[in-house]
């Protein structure tokens, strides 16, 4: 059994191994420098590159450390499942919300199409996506949603609660919708295949250089880390939820959520036969969403989040392990051989923000749970603006000043908090409505 929070991961042990890039130990200058070599800033980087521009790219550890190598690997072209097109348009008005919704419909293609493109080994799948219904409530909502998703240009169809129990094998789900543009990915082998594309693009990539400051200069910016700085015009802060205290107004914008993973042993073949046959992931409409994949070499992948207490990673796998034995019909005695945990960047409406630090700083952070497919797509968009192809009135977010969350400082106890709340929800109404 392997456990820990980064070598614990089953991606870890089965991703093709990532070229480590070597710290920053010069002074030196470029057009733009992006902090945090995620999904975001590494679609940022590799497609500012590929726009012209001189860029550099300055991560903490090695590409992927982050959200990015740690999660599901769900590539999702939909927001989170109590975002529906109205609840969009409210909070950002009408012009942005279509952006959005328009951006969200095309992500599926978007991550598949430049996993193609670059020649990325990342085990992508793109086969479709399952979002079940909880409940039979949970049903009827997607089910008068899912007009208005095809109407904003996402490819999707409806499954009965009888199709939906073919597709997925699991008794307990209502139907829902099939988005047909997701799929999945070994999550950490795309981040390290980006990191590599965008090298070969142009980008100076920095490994094990954690910037510690970020300070304004002339008509540029100057950002350092303990052996070296890099002067630059424009610089992008894409650290997600694991900024410290690099920028404090970055960081009291987003709500840190820790998630959990588990990987079973591999199945055996009845099971893998019986259960997602299609190898489509499942995330239902739960609060505390349920969600299930298979991994390329025939296991399990689950996870959530758990309650703060001593010993989390373990409390992790006896809850979702057992999760799972409830929850699948016919599983053998489940074991977690592989558990692991990262950190989401939350925001109290789930979207993701664009903000304006201060004239050439910016910042995008907040994609929550939905971050592989959003993420590349952002990415792809900042750096095309970075490079002068995308108009700042084209831009898909609207450009914002930085707001702090309420209790912004504790807001990392939050998500724990609201856990039981919504778990009991979520099973008041899977049995009752
Ligand atoms: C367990 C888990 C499961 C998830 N499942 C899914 C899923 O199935 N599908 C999905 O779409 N989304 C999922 N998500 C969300 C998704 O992983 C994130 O939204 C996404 O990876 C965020 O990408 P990012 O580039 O913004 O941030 P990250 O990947 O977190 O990258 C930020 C990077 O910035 C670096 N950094 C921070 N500070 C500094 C500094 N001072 N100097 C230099 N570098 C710095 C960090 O080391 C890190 O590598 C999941 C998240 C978790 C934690």
């Amino acid at each position: 059994m392997q456990t820990g929070s980064q070598v614990g991961s089953l991606w870890e042990a089965i991703a093709p191994a990532g070229k480590q890039f070597a710290p920053l130990r010069a002074s030196i200058k470029a057009d733009v420098v992006v902090v945090g070599a995620g999904f975001l800033g590494l679609s940022t980087a590799l497609h500012a590159a590929e726009g012209g521009r001189d860029v550099v790219l300055i991560e903490t550890h090695q590409p992927g450390f982050g959200a990015s190598g740690r999660n599901t690997g769900f590539v999702v072209p939909s927001l989170k499942a109590s975002l529906g097109p109205a609840e969009v348009t409210r909070a950002l008005g009408e012009k942005h919300a279509d952006r959005l919704l328009r951006l969200v419909s095309g992500s599926g293609d978007t991550v598949f199409n430049l996993i193609r493109r670059l020649n990325i080994d990342c085990s992508a799948l793109q086969n479709g996506w399952l979002q079940p219904g909880h409940s039979r409530e949970a049903e009827d909502a997607l089910q008068k949603r899912l007009p208005r998703l095809l109407a904003a240009g996402i490819k999707a169809d409806w499954l009965d609660r009888k199709a939906m129990l073919a597709q997925t094998g699991l008794p307990f789900l209502h139907g829902g919708i099939r988005v047909l543009t997701g799929g999945s990915v070994n999550p950490l082998a795309y981040a390290r295949g980006l990191a590599r594309a965008a090298e070969a693009a142009g980008v100076r990539v920095f490994g094990d250089s954690p910037v510690i400051s970020v300070e304004k200069t002339g008509n540029g910016w100057r950002v350092r880390t303990a052996h070296g700085e890099v002067v630059a015009e424009r610089v992008v802060m894409t650290t997600n939820a694991l900024i410290g205290n690099l920028l404090p107004a970055l960081r009291a914008s987003i709500i840190p959520a820790r998630v959990f993973q588990i990987a079973t042993q591999v199945m055996p073949e009845d099971v893998r036969q019986r259960l997602l046959p299609a190898m489509a992931p499942v995330a239902d409409t739960r609060r505390h969403t349920f969600a299930l994949r298979w991994s390329p070499d025939g296991r399990l992948v689950t996870g959530g989040m758990v309650a703060p207490l001593p010993g989390r990673l373990a409390l992790a796998e006896k809850k979702f392990r057992k999760r799972l034995e409830r929850l699948v019909p016919g599983l053998p005695e489940v074991r977690a051989e592989y558990s692991w945990t990262g950190v989401i960047a939350g925001t109290l409406d789930f979207l993701p923000r664009l903000m304006r630090l201060e004239p050439g700083l910016d910042a995008v952070i907040g994609c929550n749970g939905r971050g592989i497919a959003l993420t590349t797509s952002l990415g792809r968009e900042v750096g095309m603006w970075l490079a002068g192809q995308v108009g700042d009135d084209q831009l898909t977010l609207p450009v914002t000043a930085p707001r702090p969350v309420p209790f912004s400082s504790i807001s990392g106890i939050m998500p724990d908090m609201i856990l039981p709340v919504w778990e009991a929800r979520d099973a008041y109404e899977a049995r009752f409505r």
